[in-house]
């Protein structure tokens, strides 16, 4: 899988990165590289209508600097593709730890799978005891096809795919599994839903029912880490010995040992989140490609596993069970979040995968250079020289 990157390395200005020239460079080079225009992000105004469905009492747009790492070569589930990944963030020296561990990943490849698709609702459904609970999941598994063919009146893209349920005293707990096309698939899942209970609840009259029981939206759960939640990713990659000296001046066995170090410490903090800084380019890529940022809660959780292979190389996985992206729908399709999909080769049908397989990889890219700068101790100072921000220097 490895083969280096045929884009252009991002041009720098040694003089003044932040100057007007600068960023024009930058833009031209992906206008050119990518065919995304970039309009909005070189400031047109994103037209008002645009926000329609996606706020209420609009005053405008907020403006969060947008940068990009990259080339980022990966082996998705359709191909390699090489991209410039677009962060939206105010924590300096952040974008450039991305961009170092992409040249990290690149050297030796990196390969990228969504392995599992299920965005779950969880209703529950009151009964007057727990025979009643029980006695109702019944009907609700014996009546999948119908609740199947309900759900398909009303979405074209999204599909009930299995009914799962629990018994918890005298409620039923359902577990609803639907695959939702390129959309996170939120509202259409959540219209499903009340549907599907609508129909059960006329069927086995409970003396209340919920459709937001027990609420998995937007909270870290273990359910979600261990069945997964909207997609779940895989990410792996070698990193050549050589090129972590080069480049991190690391070794392997440095970063196998930190990693074994940070999951005692994970099990003393008692988290379930094995991953290090995932939630930092997680929030940035999703505020850059309109993403819902407040999935960052339980999308940010996964597992790094750093190891030393049989020849000597590192051996670099990120699992992420529970991804929730989406490249139609939501605000994925307005000004520039679209223009940041269409920079990834990710905007509108057929693409969340895609995105959801690059995504991980940068984010093994921010984990492995933040564990090697822990390593080497270049952590803080990489922060003091690009992330500080004292009010009384301002430029
Ligand atoms: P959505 O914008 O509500 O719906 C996506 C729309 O795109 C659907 O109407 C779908 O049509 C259509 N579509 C066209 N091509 C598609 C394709 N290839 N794949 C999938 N859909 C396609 O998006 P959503 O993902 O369902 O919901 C996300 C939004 O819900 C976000 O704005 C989020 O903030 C919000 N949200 C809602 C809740 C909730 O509980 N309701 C909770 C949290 C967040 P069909 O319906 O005909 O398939």
């Amino acid at each position: 899988m490895t083969s280096a990157p045929k884009l252009p390395r991002l041009p720098r200005d040694p003089d003044d990165d932040y100057a007007a020239r600068a960023v024009d460079a930058r833009l031209e080079l992906l206008r050119t590289t990518t065919g995304a225009r970039l309009a909005h992000v070189a400031g047109e105004r994103v037209p008002l209508a645009e926000a329609r469905g996606k706020i209420e009492g609009l005053i405008g747009f907020a403006q969060v600097p947008l940068g990009v790492a990259g080339p980022l070569r990966v082996d998705t589930s359709v191909g390699a593709r090489e991209v410039y990944v677009p962060f939206a963030t105010t924590e300096g020296a952040m974008v450039a730890a991305y961009a170092r561990g992409m040249r990290l990943l690149n050297a030796g490849g990196v390969r990228a799978r969504v392995v599992r698709e299920r965005l779950t609702q969880n209703p529950i459904l009151v009964y007057r005891d727990a025979r009643a609970a029980c006695a109702a999941g019944e009907t609700a598994r014996a009546a999948f096809a119908e609740l199947r063919e309900l759900v398909a009146g009303t979405t074209r893209h999204g599909a009930l795919v299995a009914l799962e349920s629990d018994v918890i005293g005298r409620r039923l707990l359902l577990s609803l599994v639907f695959t939702t096309g390129d959309a996170i698939g939120i509202n259409m899942a959540a219209r499903a839903t009340e549907l599907c209970c609508a129909e059960l609840a006329r069927r086995t009259v409970p003396e209340a029912w919920y459709v937001h029981g027990q609420d998995v939206e937007k909270r870290a759960n273990a359910r979600a880490l261990v069945e997964g939640r909207g997609r779940s990713v895989v990410v792996d990659a070698r990193v050549p010995r050589e090129t972590l000296a080069d480049l991190a001046r690391v070794t392997p066995e440095q970063l196998a040992a930190i990693s074994k170090t940070y999951a005692v410490g994970f099990a003393a903090l008692g988290t379930q989140n094995h991953a290090v800084q995932v939630a930092n380019g997680l929030a940035a890529i999703y505020l850059a490609c309109g993403q819902d940022a407040a999935y960052v809660t339980e999308s940010a959780t996964g597992q790094l596993d750093l190891e030393v292979d049989a020849a000597g190389d590192l051996y670099a996985a990120l699992t992420l069970p529970s991804l929730l992206v989406g490249t139609v729908g939501g605000g994925s399709g307005q000004g520039t979040a679209r223009e940041c999909l269409e920079l990834l080769g990710c905007a509108g049908a057929g693409h969340a995968n895609t995105f959801a397989e690059l995504v991980g990889a940068a984010l093994l890219a921010g984990d492995l250079s933040l564990m090697a700068a822990f390593c080497s101790h270049e952590f803080v100072q990489a922060h003091e020289t690009l992330g500080r921000n004292r009010p009384e220097v301002r430029a």
